[in-house]
């Protein structure tokens, strides 16, 4: 057995996670509610996070992975219990999946398209005043907020 195939692997091909961790490593990086939501497509309980009504201007970072995701400045107050964004930093900082498990309309969950963790659920059309009617619910466990000053936002 190679003594770096653990190691982190770097792929650049587009649609393949950049970061590939075994589930021991990332069980042993993450706390137990990090794990359980990032890896387990778990949910925070609402009103819970850290970062649920926080207006701090900055970069939401996969607290996995560190990939740049999202930003303060398309952050919004949806008053559901969870970080909500109307919009991911780019395109293609994120990835969608159909989430089937529970019974009623097919929800889409939201994953950190570098490392393939779970980070929420993206819900379109419920009416909030935002440029895209579309609320990104994502777990504050999920993310780590760099702050950046006002001039550089
Ligand atoms: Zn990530």
């Amino acid at each position: 057995m190679n003594q770096s195939s653990n190691e982190e692997s770097i792929r650049s091909k587009v649609g393949s996670p950049a970061v590939i961790r075994s589930d021991a490593e990332w069980r042993s990086r993450l706390s137990d509610l990090e794990y359980r939501v990032l890896r387990k497509s778990g949910t925070e309980a609402p009103f819970t996070g850290e970062y649920t009504d926080t207006e701090t201007t900055g970069v939401y970072r996969c607290r996995a992975c560190d990939a740049e995701l999202f930003r303060s400045a398309e952050k919004f107050h949806s008053h559901c219990g969870w970080p909500s964004f109307y919009a991911p930093l780019a395109k293609d900082t994120v990835r969608y999946i159909k989430d089937k498990s529970l019974f009623g309309p097919t929800r889409v969950e939201v994953r950190c398209a570098s490392c393939d963790s779970h980070l929420g659920h993206v819900f379109s059309g419920e009416g909030y005043n935002t440029p895209t009617d579309q609320r990104y619910c994502i777990n504050s466990v999920c993310l780590t907020l760099e702050e950046t000053s006002a001039d550089q936002a």
